[in-house]
């Protein structure tokens, strides 16, 4: 880790590669110029391939946030039956904006660690299937928690057919598997200050045939998020409306980095990262907020034991320059979560874990130095099938 450098491990905006920072200091550009096009062509011709879609991809200028507000404003009228699936804050947040928009919600409020069972969508779909969408999330941030989405939505497809499946996957998307089209989601969302290495400013969303069918009956007021807008710019290699051009220079550069990488090479790093933050906390006596079934592949919630304070841990972390993140809405002062997604190495989280020894034991808390550090490196290792093979020399 570098000392004059603040290492950021939160869920996301990520830490960015260098030369990402470099794309983001470019002279302006023209936006209704080929530049811009062929620009605009290459991130969403990427995007497509992590998305495992064939679809439009469109990208919209705004947080992860307006990503979810574009993709229920664009299927739905007021009035319409939504089911929202939540497992943690942002499963909360994704219902909410239906309802400020007049759908009827109802909500499956599953307890925080524990993901959406397919079971538990099966038992609300028997009792009720007259819904118009079904909200579900990738990636729950606030708990560490990863739906088992393909399972999820293959019960969604069977038994409300014509419900529309939209999710939120802001923060997975482009970290693990994924296949929007052979799993039959109609939005995907995401952002690009997630697994994508770019700054904050951009939101994208994938968009089933289906989707945009629904479109086209649907009437909740929108304007700047009207994606039918984006898809008609998108045809001359333009967005309606001034794009963030300084974030889309980032993320062209980003999606070279990650195509140079390869997917396969991505999600097994991201792998390897999950595994060895999950080794290491454990390792030093932390509880693992997550179901370990379903535990993310790019966050990792903790408890916090009652007799540490989480200020003055927190205090010794940034100390040495490491910021992780705090609880979230009910958790805030329960857990503190890592994020490692977008540019993280198993080696940085090494070091992550490192210092999250050293702060302990600058606490006065009895563990043995090394500990986490070695439960980090071996489970990592082994993730990525690179462990010593112990006695296996003979
Ligand atoms: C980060 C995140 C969002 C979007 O957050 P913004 O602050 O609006 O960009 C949405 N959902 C999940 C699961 C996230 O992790």
């Amino acid at each position: 880790m570098n000392r004059f450098e603040t290492n950021l491990r939160i869920p996301g905006p990520t830490s960015l590669p260098s030369a990402v920072r470099e794309a983001g200091s470019r002279q302006m550009i023209n936006h209704r110029g080929p530049e811009f096009a062929g620009m605009l062509e290459r991130v969403i011709s990427g995007l497509q391939g992590f998305y495992g879609t064939t679809n439009d991809i469109v990208l919209l200028t705004c947080a992860g946030s307006g990503g979810l507000e574009a993709a229920i404003v664009n299927t739905l009228s007021p009035g319409d039956r939504v089911l929202g699936v939540s497992i943690g804050a942002f499963g909360d947040r994704f219902a909410k904006i239906a309802r400020v928009y007049g759908a009827d919600v109802s909500k499956i409020d599953i307890e925080w660690g524990r993901a959406a069972e397919p079971d538990d969508l099966r038992r609300a779909l028997e009792a009720d299937n007259g819904y118009k969408a079904i909200l579900l999330t990738l990636n729950e941030t606030s708990t560490g928690v990863m739906n088992p989405i393909r399972e999820l939505a293959e019960v969604a497809r069977e038994l409300a057919p014509d419900a529309l499946i939209l999710m939120d996957g802001v923060s997975a998307l482009g970290a693990i598997p994924f296949e929007q089209d052979a799993w039959g989601i109609d939005i995907a969302v995401s952002g690009s200050q997630k697994s994508w290495m770019a700054a904050p400013g951009m939101a994208f969303l994938g968009v089933s045939e289906r989707a945009w069918a629904a479109g086209t009956t649907a009437r909740m007021p929108r304007f700047y998020l009207d994606i039918a807008e984006h898809r008609t710019a998108a045809t001359t290699g333009q967005t309606p409306f001034t794009p963030a051009l300084t974030v889309l220079f980032q993320l062209d550069v980003a999606m070279g980095l990650m195509l140079a990488e390869g997917a396969d090479a991505i999600y097994a790093r991201h792998a390897a990262c999950a595994a060895a933050t999950r080794a290491g906390l454990a390792a030093l006596g932390f509880s693992l907020f997550a179901d370990p079934a379903r535990a993310s592949g790019t966050v990792t919630c903790a408890w916090l034991p009652e007799d540490l304070d989480w200020k003055a841990f927190n205090t010794e972390m940034k100390r040495r320059k490491l910021v992780v993140a705090g609880g979230q809405g009910k958790l805030t002062g329960k857990v503190f979560r890592i994020g490692h997604l977008g540019t993280v190495t198993l080696d940085e989280i090494v070091a992550c874990i490192g210092v999250i020894e050293e702060s302990l034991l600058a606490l006065g808390r009895e563990i043995t130095p090394g500990a986490g550090v070695a439960a980090a490196q071996r489970a990592g290792l082994e993730a990525i099938g690179a462990a010593p093979r112990v006695g296996a020399g003979a």
